[in-house]
């Protein structure tokens, strides 16, 4: 294909978004310290990290004898359709947390992903006044917690 002066034009690039998710397991590839799990009048809040962090053994141990997602949240690659919370559109997960938890913050949270960030991606600001709130790892007895994850009740 030629432009008006005759000069061949580039090929159209298709450019892929590849997003990231804010709550992720910390095998996943990409897989990050978003932040880490403090509390915060009774409940958990998450004190987001400056800087890029991997996962690696030392992060690892560092959570020792908890789990990695009870003191850590981690960032990874959004698994899309491979994820459960994805209904080939939209990420469900984020959707029940813009519509259904209270702002825990009054202005945007210092967050190191927010340009590439599925959940910001898809529910704007929002969804970021209420993030600090989520946990990875939760109450599996909470059908509070299980009916916002998605999940069928306990009981
Ligand atoms: S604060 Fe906003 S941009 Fe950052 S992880 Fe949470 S939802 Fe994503």
């Amino acid at each position: 294909m030629t432009d008006a002066r005759g000069a061949a034009k580039p090929e159209q690039a298709t450019i892929a978004v590849e997003y990231a998710c804010p709550s992720t397991q910390p095998d996943v590839s990409g897989a990050r310290v978003l932040g880490i799990v403090e509390e915060q009048d009774g409940s958990p809040h998450l004190t987001y990290l400056a800087g890029h962090r991997p996962v690696d053994e030392a992060v690892l141990k560092l959570a020792e004898p908890m789990r990695p997602t009870e003191v850590f949240r981690f960032a990874g690659t959004c698994m899309s359709s491979q994820c459960r919370h994805f209904d080939g559109a939209d990420c469900q997960l984020a959707s029940r947390i813009a519509s259904r938890l209270t702002e825990v913050v009054s202005s945007l949270p210092a967050c190191t992903i927010r340009k590439t960030c599925r959940w910001h991606a898809q529910e704007g600001p929002d969804v970021c006044l209420r993030c600090p709130q989520v946990t990875t790892n939760f109450d599996l007895e909470d059908d509070a917690m299980r009916d916002l994850a998605g999940m069928d009740p306990a009981t």
